[in-house]
């Protein structure tokens, strides 16, 4: 722990993936643990680990990275946070994000911007871009995200280490800021694939304090990291690989392709036809979603107030037009459209539908196939300021993880390449639901 604190100390100041660091407990615990003595069967044991921002932790600041929380200090822990001490493991602090999870390279955090360790001057991903840059710069060993359409696989994607998000269902979102509740799952972003298997491990399982959490059982994750993937079927998505790829991401997903070949699985093209229409579909749901969630923020019950109000209605419109950024607002807008009556049946219920025909595209794939891959995002990590100006060209990076969200599915992002300018390329897979340890075994197998 001692010595973690000390990294962070060495790179922070270039990297920037924290908010808030939590020295003096972090160590109270590290002693605990020591005291306590440390067990085979206690795998994570005495292991630092880093937190996003909108995972609520009892006592330390979790702001979302909002100016809207910036001193919102919870009084109980998220039921990850009670599994992450179950196992002894020591949270060090709270990790940079983009505001409410919103976006995709962390720039829209109203703290600060956080940096790609590969290239300082490129953008780490996004929304866990600060989980993502606290693992590939070597701060913590591991980290906890949120992904709600890419928001773990893409940084991981982005900064080469290994991010899953878990199937809808899998780890209890109770005490997870909500930015799109049927969509949001917390995951694990890890050096390696092994790590991550024992990070699942850990946060998964049933919590009655979450309403679509899944009563179903947890295996344990490391149990097929055999190296052995002979006969497993994968199949490749066409849509996956059409054009707007960046050519090195393209052949570095098709060198995957041949590997998972000679390691002996059967790889055949298969398609998702209505994957298309993720992008659209997503920004309607998780934008209306958004609108909704964010309503508690109203100046009144918790969060940042406007001190320049004369009546009711200013502290409404005041504390949330101070307290919320662009993006937010940007987001809330869209929502509270799409959801309007008159455009509902248009918007929101057309989406609904057309999530539900992405859904069964994945089903009838995982008929025949075990697994799905592609690349995990269409491009590497691009310039910070590049896309900030457009929020369009930044929403569409989202094509390859959106649906899978959408679907429900777990999905992973492991480093399989770099491209020319020496940044990391990030291969998916993806699974039936509830079948992460398949992923893992294909994944650890290809490392
Ligand atoms: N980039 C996407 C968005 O802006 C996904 C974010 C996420 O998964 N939290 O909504």
């Amino acid at each position: 722990t001692k010595a973690t604190f000390d990294r962070i100390r060495e790179t922070e100041e270039q990297v920037g993936s924290f908010i808030t660091l939590d020295e003096e407990h972090a160590m109270e615990l590290a002693k605990n643990i020591d005291a306590k003595g440390i067990t085979t069967d206690n795998v994570l044991a005495g292991l630092p680990i880093g937190i996003k921002d909108n995972i609520v932790t009892n006592g330390l600041k979790t702001t979302a990275a909002s100016r809207m929380l910036e001193n919102f200090v919870p009084i109980y822990d998220a039921t990850v946070m009670e599994k992450i001490y179950q196992a002894d493991m020591i949270p060090v602090g709270k990790l940079n994000m983009d505001e409410f999870a919103m976006g995709g390279s962390t720039e829209t955090s109203y703290f600060k911007k956080t940096k790609n360790p590969w290239n300082l001057e490129k953008v780490p991903g996004g929304s866990s871009g600060g989980s993502a840059a606290a693992v590939a710069s070597g701060q913590v060993l591991m980290s906890l995200g949120s992904d709600t359409g890419g928001s773990i696989r893409q940084p991981a994607s982005f900064t080469g280490i290994v991010g899953l998000k878990p199937t809808y269902g899998r780890v209890s979102r109770y005490g997870l800021i909500a930015f799109a509740s049927s969509l949001d799952q917390i995951g694990p972003l890890t050096r390696t694939v092994r790590d991550n298997a024992y990070v699942l491990n850990a946060i998964s399982g049933y919590d009655a304090k979450d309403g679509t959490s899944a009563g179903v059982s947890v295996p344990d994750f490391t149990a097929k990291l055999t190296g052995d993937i002979k006969g497993l079927k994968i199949g490749v998505p066409k849509e996956y690989l059409a054009d707007g790829l960046q050519p090195e991401v393209k052949e570095a997903v098709l060198k995957a392709i041949e590997t998972y070949k000679e390691l002996g699985a059967t790889v055949e093209e298969v398609s998702l036809p209505h994957s298309q229409y993720g992008v659209a579909v997503y920004y309607i749901i998780a934008s209306s979603e958004a609108s909704s969630n964010l309503s508690r923020f109203d100046g009144i019950r918790y969060g940042y107030r406007s001190e320049n109000v004369t009546n009711l209605e200013d502290v409404y419109i005041n504390s949330r037009s101070e307290g919320f950024g662009m993006e937010v607002k940007r987001r809330i807008m869209l929502g509270t459209f799409a959801l309007s009556s008159g455009y509902y049946d248009a918007y929101f219920k057309k989406a609904g539908q057309v999530r539900t025909l992405i859904k069964q595209d994945f089903e009838k794939v995982f008929e025949s196939y075990d697994l799905i891959l592609g690349p995990a995002a269409p491009t590497t990590a691009y310039g910070i300021g590049e896309k900030l100006d457009n929020p369009l060209t930044m929403y569409l990076n989202d094509i390859l993880t959106i649906p899978v969200n959408l679907a429900g599915n777990p999905g992973i992002s492991i480093p399989c390449g770099f491209d020319q300018e020496g940044l990391p390329i990030g291969l998916q897979l993806i699974g039936k639901h509830f079948d992460e340890a398949t992923i893992y075994q294909a994944a650890d197998a290809f490392e």
